[in-house]
């Protein structure tokens, strides 16, 4: 096992991983940029350094700083956590040549997965279920565009092979709109990504978001934990999420988490990894496979009893897997509602001092956060400081336990989504489980129009 470890991110994942090296008896030193400098998980990491200033492009994504960061420190693996590096196959590679161990997939899975294009086509190849759609990027030929878009049917989505985050998604309802469209993503996924190819789908529209997390070493084990339900997104982004997803039988948990397993074991997968499905009418499509560590991670933390970053980092060190399939029962029902320092009503971001916090406590309720009284939010980064997680025998304890939790949670000096979070603990749609990917922008729209109607 290692005796140290250097986390590259920052914010609440930093502190989780921080977590599970002190549970493992690993040393941290965790990078972080002039902004979170006075953060108290850098201060409470066995070490820190500076990697930079504000800008995430001149710290939390500065590859040099971040590999110098390790060699002065003598740590001997490197986490990315989600977001910044964590994808980035050039950075898994840059770390592994500089001597060092990246704590997730090796760089050409990263690589493999990151486009999706290719990754499509390797999961179809692996025999997962995908969305119908063209078979590779689309060619640059307006006409040809239209032949494959006639074939799928429309409503379709234009989507960048390099794509993530939500962005670099077009939804199309007409011919008339393709050539346009298709031609707009391509200018802006080369931009965003530095990768202007764009692939097609058939655009479902009335999907569910449902993912299966994956854990896989070196010595061919490769289990799945069961699957969570992340329906419910703002712009893309998933703002509450559970675990299992309501209405999914063992029988097709069994059958989707299976395939994911083969599909690891056929690319050789090493680490934790997520496998995201829409799904509609009881059947999954595969839409693309994160090579890291969810945000979200908790809730199959709470149903399983795996702590998943342990495993990240036992498989890195080349252990086996502390668990076969069989010791994976899945027990209870765990929600997570994530706390971003926004305004609840117009989501503009609202960094600055926490001048009030306390968290909630009790029975089944983790929260994962790095804010604390007279934290300033930055307002550099990410605009989430938190997560809730609420843990139930059932999913009507599991709902019951957040409400309480999130009536007892306080921040105040700056906004946060808990009134949102609050509303939709007591909407019937969420509450009978099983809502669409689309409901809450749904009934954000309609919520917004009655608060104009009112004012
Ligand atoms: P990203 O990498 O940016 O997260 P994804 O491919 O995971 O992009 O898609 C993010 C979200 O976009 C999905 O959870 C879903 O809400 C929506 N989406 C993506 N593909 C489709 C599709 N074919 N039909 C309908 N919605 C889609």
């Amino acid at each position: 096992m290692f005796e140290k470890i250097l986390i590259a991110n920052r914010g609440e994942i930093a502190l989780r991983i921080q977590r599970a090296c002190r549970d493992l008896g690993i040393r941290t030193v965790v990078v972080h940029s002039e902004a979170d400098r006075d953060a108290k998980y850098v201060q409470l990491a066995d070490e820190s350094v500076c990697i930079g200033p504000a800008a995430s492009s001149a710290s939390y994504l500065n590859v040099p700083a971040i590999i110098s960061a390790a060699e002065v420190t003598d740590a001997e693996a490197i986490h990315p956590g989600y977001g910044f590096l964590s994808e980035n196959a050039d950075f898994a590679e840059g770390v592994e040549k500089s001597g060092f161990v990246f704590i997730g997939p090796r760089p050409e899975t990263i690589r493999l997965m990151g486009d999706k294009v290719s990754a499509k086509q390797a999961m179809t190849k692996a025999g997962i279920p995908c969305v119908p759609g063209s078979e590779g990027a689309l060619p640059e030929d307006p006409a040809e565009v239209v032949k494959i878009a006639r074939k799928i049917g429309y409503p379709v989505i234009i989507k960048a092979a390099g794509g993530g985050g939500g962005r670099g998604m077009r939804v199309v309802h007409t011919e008339a709109a393709l050539k346009n469209a298709a031609q707009l993503t391509r200018s802006e996924a080369g931009a965003a990504f530095g990768n202007p190819t764009i692939y097609i789908e058939k655009y479902l529209e009335n999907p569910r978001h449902i993912e299966f997390q994956l854990l896989g070493d070196e010595h061919k084990n490769v289990i799945y934990l069961g699957e969570r339900d992340c329906s419910l997104q703002r712009r893309h982004q998933k703002i509450m999420e559970e675990a299992s997803a309501p209405d999914i039988t063992p029988r097709q948990r069994a059958r989707i988490g299976e395939r994911c397993v083969e599909a690891c074991r056929k690319i050789g997968y090493r680490g934790a990894g997520t496998f995201e499905f829409l799904y509609e009418e009881g059947e999954f499509y595969f839409i693309e496979m994160n090579t890291r560590v969810q945000v979200e991670h908790p809730v199959t933390e709470m149903v399983t009893g795996v702590d998943i970053v342990q495993e990240q980092i036992r498989v890195a060190a080349g252990e086996k897997l502390k668990y076969r399939q069989r010791d994976i029962v899945i027990r209870g029902h765990a929600i997570e509602c994530r706390i971003n320092a926004e305004d609840p009503f117009n989501f503009t971001p609202s960094p600055g001092r926490i001048t009030s916090y306390h968290p909630p406590g009790g029975p089944g309720i983790r929260v994962d956060s790095h804010a604390y009284h007279g934290y300033v939010v930055p307002p550099y980064y990410d605009s989430m400081i938190g997560k809730v997680i609420a843990y139930g025998d059932n999913r009507e304890q599991a709902i019951r336990r957040m409400r309480i939790a999130l009536s007892e949670m306080v921040v105040e000096g700056i906004k946060t989504n808990l009134p949102l979070h609050r509303e939709l603990l007591d909407d019937t749609r969420v509450i009978r489980g099983g809502a669409s990917i689309h409901y809450l922008e749904r009934k954000l729209a309609q919520r917004a129009a009655e608060r104009d109607a009112k004012s």
